[in-house]
């Protein structure tokens, strides 16, 4: 199968890597990461950011923060890698996951 192209799981039309809906059962193609990615990354970002705060004396707490962050972009990077060729396809109606 040529790389730039997919396949419609809907309907098997060949649909090119650029476009967004297909042109046979104009089902939306969306690329990258989901949403609920992100919403990991900050989830992992505030709790590294909570237990180092416990984790440290109240004197050098502050370093939860800088701690917190650097996760959230850690995760925020390893995920655009992960799904850097992700593609999902939904039909009309449907709801993104
Ligand atoms: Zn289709």
């Amino acid at each position: 199968m040529n790389p730039d192209t997919l396949k419609c799981p809907y309907c098997q039309t060949s649909v090119r890597r650029d476009t967004h809906v297909c042109p046979g059962c104009q089902a939306f193609l969306r690329y990258g990461a989901p949403d609920a990615a992100y919403g990991l990354a900050v989830i992992a970002g505030a709790a590294a950011g909570f237990i180092s705060d416990m984790k440290l004396p109240s004197s050098l707490a502050w370093i939860s923060w800088p701690v917190g962050l650097m996760v959230l972009a850690g995760a925020g990077v390893l995920i655009r890698r992960l799904y850097r060729h992700h593609v999902e396809i939904r039909r009309a109606g449907e709801t993104w996951r």
